[in-house]
Protein backbone atom coordinates (compact mmCIF):
# COMPACT_ATOMS: atom_id res chain seq x y z
CA UNK A 1 0.00 0.00 0.00
CA UNK A 2 1.39 3.98 -0.93
CA UNK A 3 0.28 6.44 1.40
CA UNK A 4 -0.01 10.03 0.19
CA UNK A 5 -0.02 12.84 2.06
CA UNK A 6 0.00 15.29 -0.58
CA UNK A 7 -1.85 15.88 -3.30
CA UNK A 8 0.79 15.72 -5.66
CA UNK A 9 2.37 12.77 -4.53
CA UNK A 10 -0.97 11.17 -4.70
CA UNK A 11 -1.48 12.21 -8.84
CA UNK A 12 2.43 10.48 -9.29
CA UNK A 13 0.96 7.34 -7.41
CA UNK A 14 -1.73 7.07 -9.65
CA UNK A 15 0.28 8.08 -12.68
CA UNK A 16 3.07 5.35 -11.88
CA UNK A 17 0.77 3.16 -10.84
CA UNK A 18 -0.57 2.68 -14.93
CA UNK A 19 -4.33 1.74 -14.17
CA UNK A 20 -6.30 4.07 -15.62
CA UNK A 21 -8.73 6.28 -13.52
CA UNK A 22 -11.90 4.41 -14.58
CA UNK A 23 -10.57 1.54 -13.30
CA UNK A 24 -9.70 3.11 -9.70
CA UNK A 25 -12.95 2.71 -6.97
CA UNK A 26 -12.50 5.43 -4.31
CA UNK A 27 -13.60 5.27 -0.53
CA UNK A 28 -13.74 8.56 1.44
CA UNK A 29 -13.62 8.05 5.39
CA UNK A 30 -12.63 9.70 8.19
CA UNK A 31 -10.65 7.23 9.67
CA UNK A 32 -11.05 5.17 13.16
CA UNK A 33 -12.00 2.59 10.59
CA UNK A 34 -14.46 -0.65 11.39
CA UNK A 35 -15.91 -3.99 9.15
CA UNK A 36 -18.60 -1.04 7.56
CA UNK A 37 -15.51 1.04 6.23
CA UNK A 38 -13.43 -2.69 5.38
CA UNK A 39 -16.74 -3.60 3.38
CA UNK A 40 -16.71 -0.50 1.18
CA UNK A 41 -13.22 -1.16 0.11
CA UNK A 42 -14.08 -4.83 -0.60
CA UNK A 43 -16.23 -4.13 -2.62
CA UNK A 44 -14.15 -2.21 -4.61
CA UNK A 45 -11.73 -4.39 -4.70
CA UNK A 46 -13.91 -7.15 -6.13
CA UNK A 47 -15.16 -4.15 -8.62
CA UNK A 48 -12.02 -2.30 -9.92
CA UNK A 49 -8.49 -3.04 -10.24
CA UNK A 50 -7.24 -0.16 -7.85
CA UNK A 51 -8.58 0.55 -4.93
CA UNK A 52 -7.83 4.30 -3.08
CA UNK A 53 -9.16 5.27 0.55
CA UNK A 54 -9.15 8.39 2.07
CA UNK A 55 -8.82 9.21 5.74
CA UNK A 56 -9.69 12.81 6.35
CA UNK A 57 -11.36 14.04 9.49
CA UNK A 58 -12.95 17.17 7.54
CA UNK A 59 -13.44 20.13 10.12
CA UNK A 60 -15.65 22.05 7.33
CA UNK A 61 -18.67 19.40 8.10
CA UNK A 62 -18.71 19.67 11.92
CA UNK A 63 -21.60 21.67 12.74
CA UNK A 64 -20.70 20.72 16.78
CA UNK A 65 -16.35 21.73 17.29
CA UNK A 66 -16.85 19.41 20.25
CA UNK A 67 -17.96 16.31 18.38
CA UNK A 68 -15.04 17.51 15.71
CA UNK A 69 -12.50 18.00 18.79
CA UNK A 70 -13.77 14.49 20.19
CA UNK A 71 -14.06 12.79 17.09
CA UNK A 72 -12.01 9.10 17.11
CA UNK A 73 -8.72 9.55 15.43
CA UNK A 74 -6.59 6.00 15.07
CA UNK A 75 -4.75 6.60 12.02
CA UNK A 76 -2.02 4.24 13.08
CA UNK A 77 -4.08 0.88 13.69
CA UNK A 78 -6.18 1.96 10.42
CA UNK A 79 -3.10 1.88 8.58
CA UNK A 80 -2.70 -1.53 9.44
CA UNK A 81 -6.11 -2.30 8.61
CA UNK A 82 -6.33 -0.72 5.48
CA UNK A 83 -3.09 -2.60 4.64
CA UNK A 84 -4.35 -6.02 5.67
CA UNK A 85 -7.45 -5.26 3.65
CA UNK A 86 -5.35 -4.71 0.08
CA UNK A 87 -6.21 -1.05 -0.15
CA UNK A 88 -3.57 0.01 -2.99
CA UNK A 89 -3.20 3.86 -2.13
CA UNK A 90 -4.13 5.76 1.05
CA UNK A 91 -4.31 9.21 0.78
CA UNK A 92 -3.91 10.89 4.06
CA UNK A 93 -3.83 14.43 3.81
CA UNK A 94 -4.22 17.50 6.31
CA UNK A 95 -6.54 20.40 6.20
CA UNK A 96 -3.78 22.45 3.81
CA UNK A 97 -3.57 20.19 1.53
CA UNK A 98 -7.42 19.93 1.39
CA UNK A 99 -8.41 23.13 1.87
CA UNK A 100 -5.31 25.24 -0.80
CA UNK A 101 -5.62 28.81 -0.84
CA UNK A 102 -6.05 29.61 -4.86
CA UNK A 103 -8.55 26.49 -5.79
CA UNK A 104 -11.82 27.57 -7.49
CA UNK A 105 -14.48 25.98 -5.47
CA UNK A 106 -17.53 26.87 -4.91
CA UNK A 107 -18.42 28.41 -1.86
CA UNK A 108 -22.36 27.36 -1.45
CA UNK A 109 -24.04 24.37 -2.98
CA UNK A 110 -27.50 24.21 -4.06
CA UNK A 111 -29.22 21.14 -1.97
CA UNK A 112 -32.58 22.07 -2.60
CA UNK A 113 -34.94 20.10 0.23
CA UNK A 114 -31.90 17.63 1.43
CA UNK A 115 -30.46 20.70 2.88
CA UNK A 116 -33.93 21.59 4.83
CA UNK A 117 -35.16 18.00 5.70
CA UNK A 118 -33.53 15.32 8.75
CA UNK A 119 -29.67 15.81 8.79
CA UNK A 120 -29.79 18.96 6.84
CA UNK A 121 -31.90 20.51 9.61
CA UNK A 122 -30.49 19.13 12.41
CA UNK A 123 -27.07 19.85 11.02
CA UNK A 124 -27.10 23.29 9.92
CA UNK A 125 -23.56 23.80 7.04
CA UNK A 126 -23.32 19.80 8.05
CA UNK A 127 -23.87 18.79 4.08
CA UNK A 128 -22.11 22.26 2.57
CA UNK A 129 -19.25 20.90 4.33
CA UNK A 130 -19.42 17.37 3.44
CA UNK A 131 -20.23 18.61 -0.63
CA UNK A 132 -16.35 21.03 -0.07
CA UNK A 133 -14.96 18.36 0.68
CA UNK A 134 -16.27 15.53 -1.73
CA UNK A 135 -15.84 17.88 -4.82
CA UNK A 136 -12.47 18.85 -3.71
CA UNK A 137 -11.34 14.85 -3.25
CA UNK A 138 -13.71 13.47 -6.46
CA UNK A 139 -11.17 16.06 -8.26
CA UNK A 140 -8.24 14.95 -7.08
CA UNK A 141 -9.12 11.26 -7.59
CA UNK A 142 -11.46 11.05 -10.18
CA UNK A 143 -12.62 7.30 -10.03
CA UNK A 144 -14.55 5.34 -11.97
CA UNK A 145 -16.46 3.61 -8.38
CA UNK A 146 -17.25 5.69 -5.87
CA UNK A 147 -18.53 3.30 -2.86
CA UNK A 148 -20.53 4.89 -0.02
CA UNK A 149 -22.46 3.19 2.76
CA UNK A 150 -25.88 3.30 3.00
CA UNK A 151 -25.28 3.93 6.88
CA UNK A 152 -25.46 7.96 5.69
CA UNK A 153 -28.11 7.17 3.64
CA UNK A 154 -29.05 11.12 3.45
CA UNK A 155 -25.36 11.61 2.16
CA UNK A 156 -25.52 9.50 -0.39
CA UNK A 157 -28.25 11.39 -1.87
CA UNK A 158 -26.64 14.24 -1.06
CA UNK A 159 -23.27 13.62 -2.81
CA UNK A 160 -24.92 12.13 -5.85
CA UNK A 161 -26.57 15.59 -6.15
CA UNK A 162 -23.42 17.36 -5.85
CA UNK A 163 -21.92 14.83 -8.82
CA UNK A 164 -24.88 15.58 -11.17
CA UNK A 165 -25.12 18.98 -10.44
CA UNK A 166 -20.99 19.77 -11.20
CA UNK A 167 -19.93 16.94 -13.54
CA UNK A 168 -18.63 14.45 -11.18
CA UNK A 169 -18.45 11.55 -13.47
CA UNK A 170 -18.37 8.12 -11.46
CA UNK A 171 -20.39 5.04 -11.09
CA UNK A 172 -21.99 5.60 -7.65
CA UNK A 173 -22.19 2.45 -5.73
CA UNK A 174 -24.60 2.51 -2.32
CA UNK A 175 -23.21 -0.24 -0.02
CA UNK A 176 -25.46 -1.39 2.79
CA UNK A 177 -24.95 -1.09 6.15
CA UNK A 178 -22.81 -3.63 8.43
CA UNK A 179 -24.18 -4.22 11.60
CA UNK A 180 -22.79 -5.34 15.00
CA UNK A 181 -24.83 -9.20 16.04
CA UNK A 182 -27.52 -7.19 18.36
CA UNK A 183 -28.06 -4.92 15.26
CA UNK A 184 -26.17 -1.77 15.84
CA UNK A 185 -25.06 0.16 12.77
CA UNK A 186 -21.25 -0.12 13.29
CA UNK A 187 -19.59 3.35 13.63
CA UNK A 188 -17.16 5.48 14.79
CA UNK A 189 -18.75 7.16 16.72
CA UNK A 190 -19.74 3.95 19.01
CA UNK A 191 -16.38 4.19 20.05
CA UNK A 192 -17.54 6.92 22.87
CA UNK A 193 -19.89 4.98 23.92
CA UNK A 194 -19.98 3.86 27.76
CA UNK A 195 -20.87 0.39 28.18
CA UNK A 196 -24.29 0.90 29.49
CA UNK A 197 -24.76 2.96 26.66
CA UNK A 198 -23.81 0.55 24.21
CA UNK A 199 -26.20 -1.94 25.93
CA UNK A 200 -29.15 0.26 25.06
CA UNK A 201 -27.87 1.59 21.78
CA UNK A 202 -29.65 -1.42 19.65
CA UNK A 203 -32.90 -0.26 20.51
CA UNK A 204 -32.73 1.82 17.61
CA UNK A 205 -32.46 -0.85 15.33
CA UNK A 206 -35.14 -2.53 17.32
CA UNK A 207 -37.95 0.52 17.19
CA UNK A 208 -36.74 0.54 13.32
CA UNK A 209 -37.56 -3.32 12.79
CA UNK A 210 -40.93 -2.05 14.36
CA UNK A 211 -41.94 0.11 12.62
CA UNK A 212 -40.88 -1.86 9.12
CA UNK A 213 -43.00 -4.91 10.77
CA UNK A 214 -45.94 -2.48 11.81
CA UNK A 215 -45.83 -0.06 8.39
CA UNK A 216 -49.60 -1.34 7.19
CA UNK A 217 -50.68 -0.88 10.93
CA UNK A 218 -50.76 2.70 11.84
CA UNK A 219 -50.68 5.92 11.13
CA UNK A 220 -47.20 6.89 10.02
CA UNK A 221 -46.50 10.08 12.34
CA UNK A 222 -47.97 7.86 15.37
CA UNK A 223 -45.51 5.05 14.64
CA UNK A 224 -42.83 7.82 14.63
CA UNK A 225 -44.34 9.27 17.76
CA UNK A 226 -44.16 5.54 19.43
CA UNK A 227 -40.69 4.74 18.73
CA UNK A 228 -39.27 7.86 19.83
CA UNK A 229 -41.14 7.39 23.42
CA UNK A 230 -39.94 3.99 23.57
CA UNK A 231 -35.83 5.29 22.65
CA UNK A 232 -36.63 7.91 25.53
CA UNK A 233 -37.60 5.24 27.75
CA UNK A 234 -34.63 3.04 26.55
CA UNK A 235 -32.78 5.54 27.78
CA UNK A 236 -31.79 8.10 24.60
CA UNK A 237 -31.41 11.55 26.54
CA UNK A 238 -32.80 12.50 23.10
CA UNK A 239 -34.11 12.27 19.85
CA UNK A 240 -33.84 14.37 16.73
CA UNK A 241 -36.03 12.39 14.64
CA UNK A 242 -37.82 9.35 13.90
CA UNK A 243 -38.90 9.77 10.34
CA UNK A 244 -40.86 7.51 7.85
CA UNK A 245 -40.01 9.21 4.63
CA UNK A 246 -40.09 8.98 1.23
CA UNK A 247 -36.90 6.71 -0.03
CA UNK A 248 -36.51 9.35 -3.22
CA UNK A 249 -36.87 12.80 -1.98
CA UNK A 250 -36.69 12.26 2.20
CA UNK A 251 -40.20 13.84 2.42
CA UNK A 252 -42.38 12.38 5.09
CA UNK A 253 -43.85 9.34 3.46
CA UNK A 254 -47.62 8.51 3.65
CA UNK A 255 -49.87 5.39 3.58
CA UNK A 256 -50.03 5.93 -0.27
CA UNK A 257 -45.84 5.81 -1.31
CA UNK A 258 -45.49 3.03 -2.96
CA UNK A 259 -44.08 -0.13 -1.90
CA UNK A 260 -40.48 0.01 -1.80
CA UNK A 261 -39.99 3.42 -1.67
CA UNK A 262 -40.13 4.36 2.15
CA UNK A 263 -36.88 4.37 4.47
CA UNK A 264 -37.56 5.03 8.55
CA UNK A 265 -34.63 6.84 9.32
CA UNK A 266 -33.65 7.97 12.97
CA UNK A 267 -31.15 10.34 14.44
CA UNK A 268 -30.91 10.40 18.60
CA UNK A 269 -28.50 11.63 21.12
CA UNK A 270 -27.11 8.84 23.79
CA UNK A 271 -25.82 11.01 26.08
CA UNK A 272 -23.73 13.20 23.80
CA UNK A 273 -23.23 10.75 21.13
CA UNK A 274 -25.57 11.46 18.23
CA UNK A 275 -26.27 8.40 16.35
CA UNK A 276 -27.99 8.03 13.00
CA UNK A 277 -29.32 4.85 11.25
CA UNK A 278 -31.79 3.96 8.72
CA UNK A 279 -33.44 1.03 7.46
CA UNK A 280 -35.08 0.40 3.90
CA UNK A 281 -38.89 -0.81 4.47
CA UNK A 282 -39.65 -3.46 2.32
P1 LIG B 1 -17.17 7.94 7.83
O1 LIG B 1 -15.77 7.54 8.14
O2 LIG B 1 -18.13 7.85 8.98
O3 LIG B 1 -17.25 9.26 7.11
O4 LIG B 1 -17.70 6.86 6.80
C1 LIG B 1 -17.03 6.63 5.59
C2 LIG B 1 -17.91 5.81 4.70
O5 LIG B 1 -18.20 4.56 5.33
C3 LIG B 1 -19.26 6.49 4.40
O6 LIG B 1 -19.61 6.26 3.05
C4 LIG B 1 -20.18 5.77 5.35
O7 LIG B 1 -21.52 5.77 4.93
C5 LIG B 1 -19.60 4.37 5.33
N1 LIG B 1 -20.02 3.63 6.53
C6 LIG B 1 -19.90 4.04 7.81
N2 LIG B 1 -20.43 3.11 8.64
C7 LIG B 1 -20.89 2.11 7.85
C8 LIG B 1 -21.56 0.87 8.12
N3 LIG B 1 -21.85 0.47 9.34
N4 LIG B 1 -21.88 0.09 7.06
C9 LIG B 1 -21.59 0.50 5.79
N5 LIG B 1 -20.96 1.64 5.48
C10 LIG B 1 -20.62 2.44 6.50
Amino acid sequence: MIICRTAKSFVQARQASGIPEAETGFVPTMGALHDGHLQLLARSRVECRQSVVSIFVNPTQFNDPSDFAKYPRTTETDIDMLQAAGCDILFLPDVEEVYQAGDHFPEHYDLGRLESLLEGAHRPGHYQGVCKVMHRLMRLVQPGSLFMGQKDYQQCMVVQKLMADHNLHARFVMVPTIREADGLAMSSRNRRLTPKQREIAPAIYREMSAIAANIDKGNYRELEKQAADKLLQAGFAHIDYVSIADARTLEPAEPGTETGNKVCLVAAFLGEVRLIDNLPIP
